[in-house]
């Protein structure tokens, strides 16, 4: 019955649970989620490519003001200093880390300035009715790079260092700080407001759905895929790979060999984790004394300085969410292919999920090394310099991440035992069950 010919119905194939359904027509900020595991399939925005453009432009002029204003200025004993963004990651190359100074560049500045300008070419394109070139190529790569956008995790970091250096010494904010905050969540509003659903189909519109696609089953039996990128079901080879009709992307039925990349990537973040905890992320001078300490030694700081909020903060992001995302990733790869285990396959899901939105906010120790590194620089009176836990631990969040990306959740739901399809049709939310009841007598 939800068999389709070449019909017009909009199909998509959940990126989450790989269930296949007949996606219903949307109006402004409404959305469509998948019925089986809750995953959103599309949001629709009031004027995407407006409202998209007027932020990206906006986060563009906010980011200009602050590369080019004093972001934070320190005075202690008589000595001042006073830096901009960029000293950020430039000092960091004069105690040679430049590795971390890349990291932070790119991820602050470089990639969220790639981003926007891609945003804003898109957007003129899209509201001319002319589609600029490269357009197609802008689109998909938007979408690799917005998780490794970390401006937001930035302002946390630069507020934990205030606070860290609070007690000794006269911190003042520079006007490039409050623009630097704007900047943030502009950009935070910008990568929202994509509205990827409706940006395709305006780029390259919708072909039609693969022959014989069924509708409430899974896409990989019947030789379907979902495309990561730009949504549109695709026929896959017989050896279960294929090309994105329309937007070029590569497909593949499961991702290959996605458990064993993800649990490779996390015994390099259990090695690397190591180092990242021994070695001091950074040495404190202070009137001759040189006292180097850890991430722990950070902590116990903040702790007996009664800065308990603070030691919580960097306690979570560089302890808890490391350990607890490489465990729950290894513990994933796991359940995969061992069946019995106490957890729902929504459950599961769902701490997938988790993984992979917080592993970004690791970063927040890295980029407070950054931060007092370039900005407490008083040679033998007081300064901060980088250790070599900031290389390890960076590289811990870097590869985390990437494992979380490597991890197929399509997996999850695999030792599933195929229900009938009735069950699922019975759980669809109201919209889209009444309009793909709708649909179906269309399609007769
Ligand atoms: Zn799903
Ligand atoms: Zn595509």
């Amino acid at each position: 019955m939800a068999t389709t010919r070449h019909s017009r119905r909009r199909l998509r194939a959940c990126h989450e649970c790989d269930l296949l359904v007949a996606l219903p027509p949307l109006r402004p900020r409404e959305k469509a989620d998948c019925p089986r595991c809750e995953h959103t399939l599309a949001t629709r925005h009031d004027k995407p490519a407006e409202r998209s453009l007027a932020l990206a432009v906006a986060a563009l002029i906010m980011l200009t003001l602050s590369v080019a204003f004093p972001f934070i200025s320190f005075e202690a004993r008589g000595v001042t200093n006073r830096i901009e963004l960029t000293e950020t990651a430039s000092t960091l190359v004069g105690f040679h880390e430049p590795l971390v100074a890349i990291c932070v560049l790119l991820t602050v500045i470089i990639l969220p300035t790639v981003y926007l300008c891609g945003v804003i070419w898109l957007s003129l394109g899209l509201l001319g009715r002319h589609v600029l070139p490269y357009s197609r190529g802008i689109a998909r790569t938007l979408k690799h790079l917005t998780p490794w956008m970390m401006a937001d995790v930035f302002v946390i970091a630069a507020l934990v260092s205030l606070i860290k250096i609070a007690g000794m010494a006269d911190v003042s904010l520079g006007l490039s700080f409050w623009t630097f905050c704007a900047y943030a969540l502009l950009l935070l509003l910008t990568t929202q407001s994509i509205d990827t659903d409706w940006m395709w189909f305006a780029l390259a519109s919708e072909p039609l759905a693969p022959e014989g696609a069924r509708s409430g089953e899974l896409a990989a039996p019947q030789g379907l895929s979902g495309c990561t990128t730009c949504g549109l079901v695709n026929r896959l080879d017989a050896q279960g790979r294929g090309r994105c009709r329309r937007c070029g992307e590569t497909l593949h039925a499961r991702t290959p060999v996605s458990r064993q990349r993800t649990l490779a990537l996390l015994l390099a973040a259990v090695v690397m984790y190591i180092p990242a905890n021994l070695y001091p992320i950074m040495s404190t001078t202070s009137l001759g004394n040189t006292s180097p300490s850890t991430i722990i030694g950070g902590v116990m700081l903040f702790l007996q300085h009664g800065d308990i909020p603070i030691a919580v903060i960097i306690f979570t992001a560089s302890v808890v969410v490391p350990i607890g995302k490489i465990l729950a990733l290894g513990w994933l790869c796991y359940a995969v292919r061992h069946r019995g285990e106490p957890l729902s396959n929504v459950t599961r899901v769902r701490l997938y999920r988790i993984t992979e939105f917080i592993g970004r906010w690791s970063m927040v120790d890295v980029f407070v090394v950054a931060i007092l590194v370039a900005l407490i620089r008083a040679g033998e009176l007081i300064s901060v310099e980088p250790g070599p836990a900031a290389l390890s631990f960076a590289s811990v969040v870097i590869i985390t991440m990437l494992a979380a990306h490597s991890f197929d959740p399509r997996m999850i739901w695999d030792d599933l035992p195929q229900r009938p399809r009735r069950a699922w049709r019975d759980r669809l939310p109201r919209r889209i069950a009444t309009v793909s009841s709708r649909k179906e007598s269309d399609d007769a």
